[in-house]
């Protein structure tokens, strides 16, 4: 009995060595992972200084599972223990949940291991706090809830899961239970002992120590890898550069705008960011310097573009200089809107007053002459003729603006359909604009599928061939064939005015059925006009007629705008819509 005895003590003593052993090993882990994970935290506040670099290099999450796991190894074999499981407590669902590393269990069957936070012993364990011993997991009715069967545990030893939150001196300050740690099945047919509660509370600290620390861990780097999902989808461009000059982050916008891949982070921003302005302002906000937003043009992925740029410094809590951070915003469309409204204004003063000016002219030089009798009956003819043409042009000018207003503030433009002479319609549409020209020769082409008629509202499809056919004479400065094409095709009525003119370039192509929206290159700028047409156009097309209207064109060649409507368009429907 004696001798029994010292054996069992030896045995112990041997246990406690072999425990003390793993004990400081699991610390120095863990003690390892705290370090790195405060520092890794410290690099998230530095919005992605080096700390973070480092951090993630030096401590994968895979090493402290590692750890973990073969601490958990260890407990199963200083407990003699088949089965080693950890349950976490998750609050939101009221469960303890198995989570790995676990042993003597296939890991993807884990996750079934579960149990209400109020039932079994794993609850009322995480409940109290006390350690339970149980040997006989069929019958005990403890067990109730912990389906303990199921995975094939007889008896077993569970005790809480807790952190413990220490102050400098080492004195516990806070103790929390954040689930349970279980041993099943005791070798030997043996059941578990008071002495195992005891070394086995010991391993749970530890085990609770590094899984909390786990944890926050991942956290952070889910919340560091949020931040960065979320800085490179930015819309906006966005760079870090380090105190020493060099970029730290560059998300996609910006790698973008610079032409750059994702290795130029570590290259100095003047490796990087050629253009003087913009190092000016980096070099300005470094050292503190006043420093205005400025805006650069810049031609990304072969277009022109406008970027507006901030710059400001980034202090850390301990007000740390962590750098410059500059922020790009695309003000291309609000440029060339600016551009485009400004361009209108001159525009539509030169269009208001070229007319002015004749009526006035010619006006008043009858008005000299009238009593004199200085101009004969052909004069006066010609001069009142240039004054009713110019006050046309005047009323279609205030017209389409007029129209534009009225497309914008959503009303609609009284459209009267009824049956309209297609064919006459065309043919009318030739002979009076081909008068008005001597450069250009005007062709139509229409075949026996051209329908004779069609319901259309006749005035607004005058208008929309019109306004077709002047931009083709307008935009083919140096003359050439204008063809105008009609043809029937489907159910619709497929209509095309082709000129040799000067083309559209292919980014503007869609964009001149836009209001305002002009062609600004040097051949189109010595042409006038309000950029009002084709937005015009484009609204009797598809409101008014419910079609479609496009443009094909070659940059010094020609275009041709083709629209299509239904021929015979279900005129209760159309009145509909636009009303
Ligand atoms: P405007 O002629 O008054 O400028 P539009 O809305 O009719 O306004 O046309 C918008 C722009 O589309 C024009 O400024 C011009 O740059 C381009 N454009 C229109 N028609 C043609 C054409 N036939 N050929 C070349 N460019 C054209």
């Amino acid at each position: 009995m004696q001798l029994e005895t010292n054996d069992q003590l030896e045995q112990l003593k041997q246990r406690v060595a072999e425990l003390e052993s793993a004990l400081a090993g699991t610390r120095q882990e863990n003690e390892k992972l705290h370090v790195e994970l405060n520092e890794y935290k410290g690099g998230k506040t530095s919005a992605g200084g080096k700390a973070v670099a480092s951090a993630m290099e030096a401590t994968p999450l895979s090493e402290a599972e590692a750890t973990l796991r073969r601490l958990v190894q260890r407990i199963a074999m200083i407990l003699q223990a088949d089965k080693i499981v950890t349950m976490f407590h998750d609050r939101e669902r009221g469960e303890l949940i198995a989570v790995p590393p676990a042993f003597g269990f296939e890991e993807v069957n884990l996750s079934r291991f579960k149990v209400r936070a109020t039932q079994g012993i794993s609850g009322e364990v995480f409940r109290t706090g006390e350690p339970i011993i149980f040997e006989d997991a069929i019958n005990d009715p403890r067990t109730e809830g912990d389906h303990f069967v199921q995975f094939g545990v007889q008896n077993g030893l569970t005790v809480p899961l807790v952190i413990e939150k220490r102050d400098e001196e080492d004195r516990v300050v806070e103790k929390n239970v954040i689930g349970v740690l279980h041993a099943f099945n005791k070798r030997h047919g043996e059941d578990f002992i008071d002495e195992d509660v005891r070394l086995l509370e010991r391993m749970a600290k530890n085990v609770g120590s590094i899984i909390a620390n786990l944890q926050l861990y991942r956290e952070v780097v889910e919340e560091r890898e949020e931040l960065l999902q979320t800085f490179e989808s930015l819309s906006a461009g966005l760079v870090l550069i380090s105190p020493e000059g060099r970029i730290s982050q560059i998300n996609s916008t910006c790698r973008a705008i610079f032409g750059v891949g994702p290795d130029h982070i570590t290259k100095t921003y003047d490796e990087v960011m050629p253009q003087k302005p913009l190092q000016d302002l980096i070099r300005n906000v470094q050292d503190g310097r006043e420093a205005p937003m400025i805006e650069l043009d810049v031609e990304v992925q072969k277009t022109d573009r406008v970027y507006q740029i901030q710059a400001a410094k980034v202090y850390g809590e301990d007000n740390k200089d962590l750098g410059v951070v500059a922020i790009f915003s695309d003000i291309t469309d609000v440029k060339n809107i600016e551009r485009m409204k400004s361009s209108f204004v001159a525009m539509a003063s030169h269009e208001l007053r070229t007319p002015l000016t004749a009526i006035k002219g010619f006006s008043s030089t009858l008005l000299e002459g009238i009593d004199d009798d200085i101009y004969d009956k052909n004069d006066q003819k010609e001069f009142l003729g240039i004054v009713v043409h110019e006050c046309d042009r005047l009323r279609r000018l205030i017209d389409d603006l007029l129209n534009t207003s009225r497309i914008e503030a959503g009303e609609s433009l009284k459209p009267n359909y009824s049956r309209v002479h297609l064919r006459d319609l065309l043919k009318k549409a030739h002979m009076v604009q081909q008068q008005a020209t001597t450069k250009h020769t005007l062709k139509l082409d229409m075949d026996e599928s051209t329908p004779a008629e069609v319901n259309a509202d006749q005035d607004k499809l005058d208008q929309i061939l019109t306004n077709l056919l002047n931009n083709a004479i307008k935009y083919a400065p140096n003359g050439g064939d204008i063809t105008i094409h009609a043809r029937k095709d489907g159910d619709d009525v497929l209509i095309g005015v082709e000129d040799q003119g000067l083309g559209i370039p292919a980014d503007h192509v869609n964009k001149v059925f836009e209001k305002f929206h002009r062609v600004n290159n040097e051949d189109n700028r010595k042409i006038y006009g309000t950029g009002l047409g084709l937005f015009l156009v484009k609204h009797l097309v598809e409101q008014v007629h419910l079609g479609k209207i496009w443009c094909e064109s070659t940059l010094g060649v020609g275009s041709t705008f083709w629209f299509r409507f239904p021929a015979e368009i279900d005129i209760e429907q159309a009145k509909e819509i636009n009303n």
